[in-house]
């Protein structure tokens, strides 16, 4: 099987990015944003406070997550219920973002990704993809971008989906979640040492994608088969 791990801050790109490069590839494409965002929504409808490890923790076996890939979508399903939408909110991301740091959390959703690495031929985007979840990785990019470009990308995001919400909201969340990604004791945000570092800040989102998919197809055809 083949591996891709793609690795970055919020809002690079990699989510887009990741996704058209599977379909021009025929890989899954692995999101596993949604999954922490998915204990952290979880978490933010019991507790008051999704930083407390030891309540996150207790509340962990009541979880479920399955991934269906629904016209090559991945969607998310917590508890039997599809979460896909109601994970995709600033709050959720802060949530996701505060339940992240805690090492069950991590262990809890660990096997469940590399299972999928073990079954197909994945790109799997995320913030330890390459430096944790998937260390052998045929193929590892480290995408990332200005705070400005990813916030106005974010912003056109939300745009898209009929929702407003403030620029300097989004840079100051933004700013907040890189600090607690690649500061937390656990699986930090970090570019792997064998990363490939790719700055988007310039490039279009089909400027993007060409780049990537070229560099996975350089790597692979060193390969010597496909299985
Ligand atoms: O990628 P996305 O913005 O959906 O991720 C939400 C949050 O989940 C991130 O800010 C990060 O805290 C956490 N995350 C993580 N490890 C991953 C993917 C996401 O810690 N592999």
């Amino acid at each position: 099987m083949i591996s891709v791990a793609i690795d970055g801050p919020s809002g690079a790109g990699k989510s887009t990015v990741a996704r058209r490069a599977a379909q021009a590839l025929s890989f899954i494409y692995i999101d596993t944003g949604a999954l922490y965002r998915t204990i952290g929504l979880y978490m933010s409808q019991r507790l008051e406070d999704t930083k407390d490890a030891a309540a996150v923790e207790k509340l962990l076996s009541q979880i479920s997550i399955n991934l269906k890939f629904i016209d090559g979508e991945q969607h998310v399903f917590l508890n039997g219920k599809d979460v896909s939408a109601e994970i995709r909110t600033p709050q959720a991301a802060m949530h996701a973002s505060n339940v992240s740091a805690i090492p069950a959390v991590r262990v809890f959703l660990l096997e469940m990704q590399r299972d999928f690495a073990r079954e197909n031929n994945v790109i799997m985007d995320g913030r330890d993809i390459g430096t944790v979840v998937l260390p052998k990785a045929q193929v590892k990019i480290f995408l990332t971008a200005s705070v400005e470009a990813r916030a106005k990308r974010r912003l056109a995001e939300h745009t898209a989906r009929g929702e407003h919400i403030d620029f300097n909201e989004l840079i100051k969340e933004i700013e907040t979640r890189d600090y607690n990604d690649s500061h937390r004791a656990i699986a930090p945000l970090k570019c792997a040492e064998d990363a490939v570092l790719l700055d988007t800040t310039a490039l279009s989102l089909e400027e993007s994608v060409e780049k990537v998919v070229s560099m996975i197809r350089k790597t692979l055809c060193g390969e010597k088969s496909i299985k």
